[in-house]
């Protein structure tokens, strides 16, 4: 069972994340986020805040590379990327200026 306390099943995007964006426009708690495009350790994928994800599974449904999981259901090779998604929230930039970009007028 994951360390974080919670009823659902939280999802987990691997690094077989392109940064369409399609998994961002679904998701009702707004809880995936693009690492910063130019960071050379986040920037190439997005990534779901384990904390507020509900695990609805819309973004599954949407990702056109299947690189979102359950991460009950996560497979060996991607088993880091879990963590990963952890990291980006408690130690990479979060949600950063993802906010700022997208109150900016
Ligand atoms: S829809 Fe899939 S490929 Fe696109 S940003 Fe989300 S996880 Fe990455
Ligand atoms: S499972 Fe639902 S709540 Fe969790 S990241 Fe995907 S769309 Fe958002």
């Amino acid at each position: 069972m994951s360390e974080i306390s919670r009823k659902s099943v939280i999802h987990v995007i691997s690094s077989l994340c392109l940064r369409h964006g399609a998994c961002v426009t679904v998701c009702p708690v707004d809880c995936i986020v693009p690492g910063p495009e130019s960071d050379e350790r986040w920037g190439k994928q997005y990534y779901i805040d384990p904390y507020s994800c509900i695990g609805c599974g819309e973004c599954v449904i949407v990702c056109p590379t299947s690189a979102i999981f359950p991460e009950d259901a996560l497979p060996k090779e991607h088993q880091e990327d879990a963590d990963r998604n952890v990291e980006f929230f408690e130690e990479g930039p979060g949600y950063w200026n993802n906010d700022i970009e997208s109150t900016e007028e």
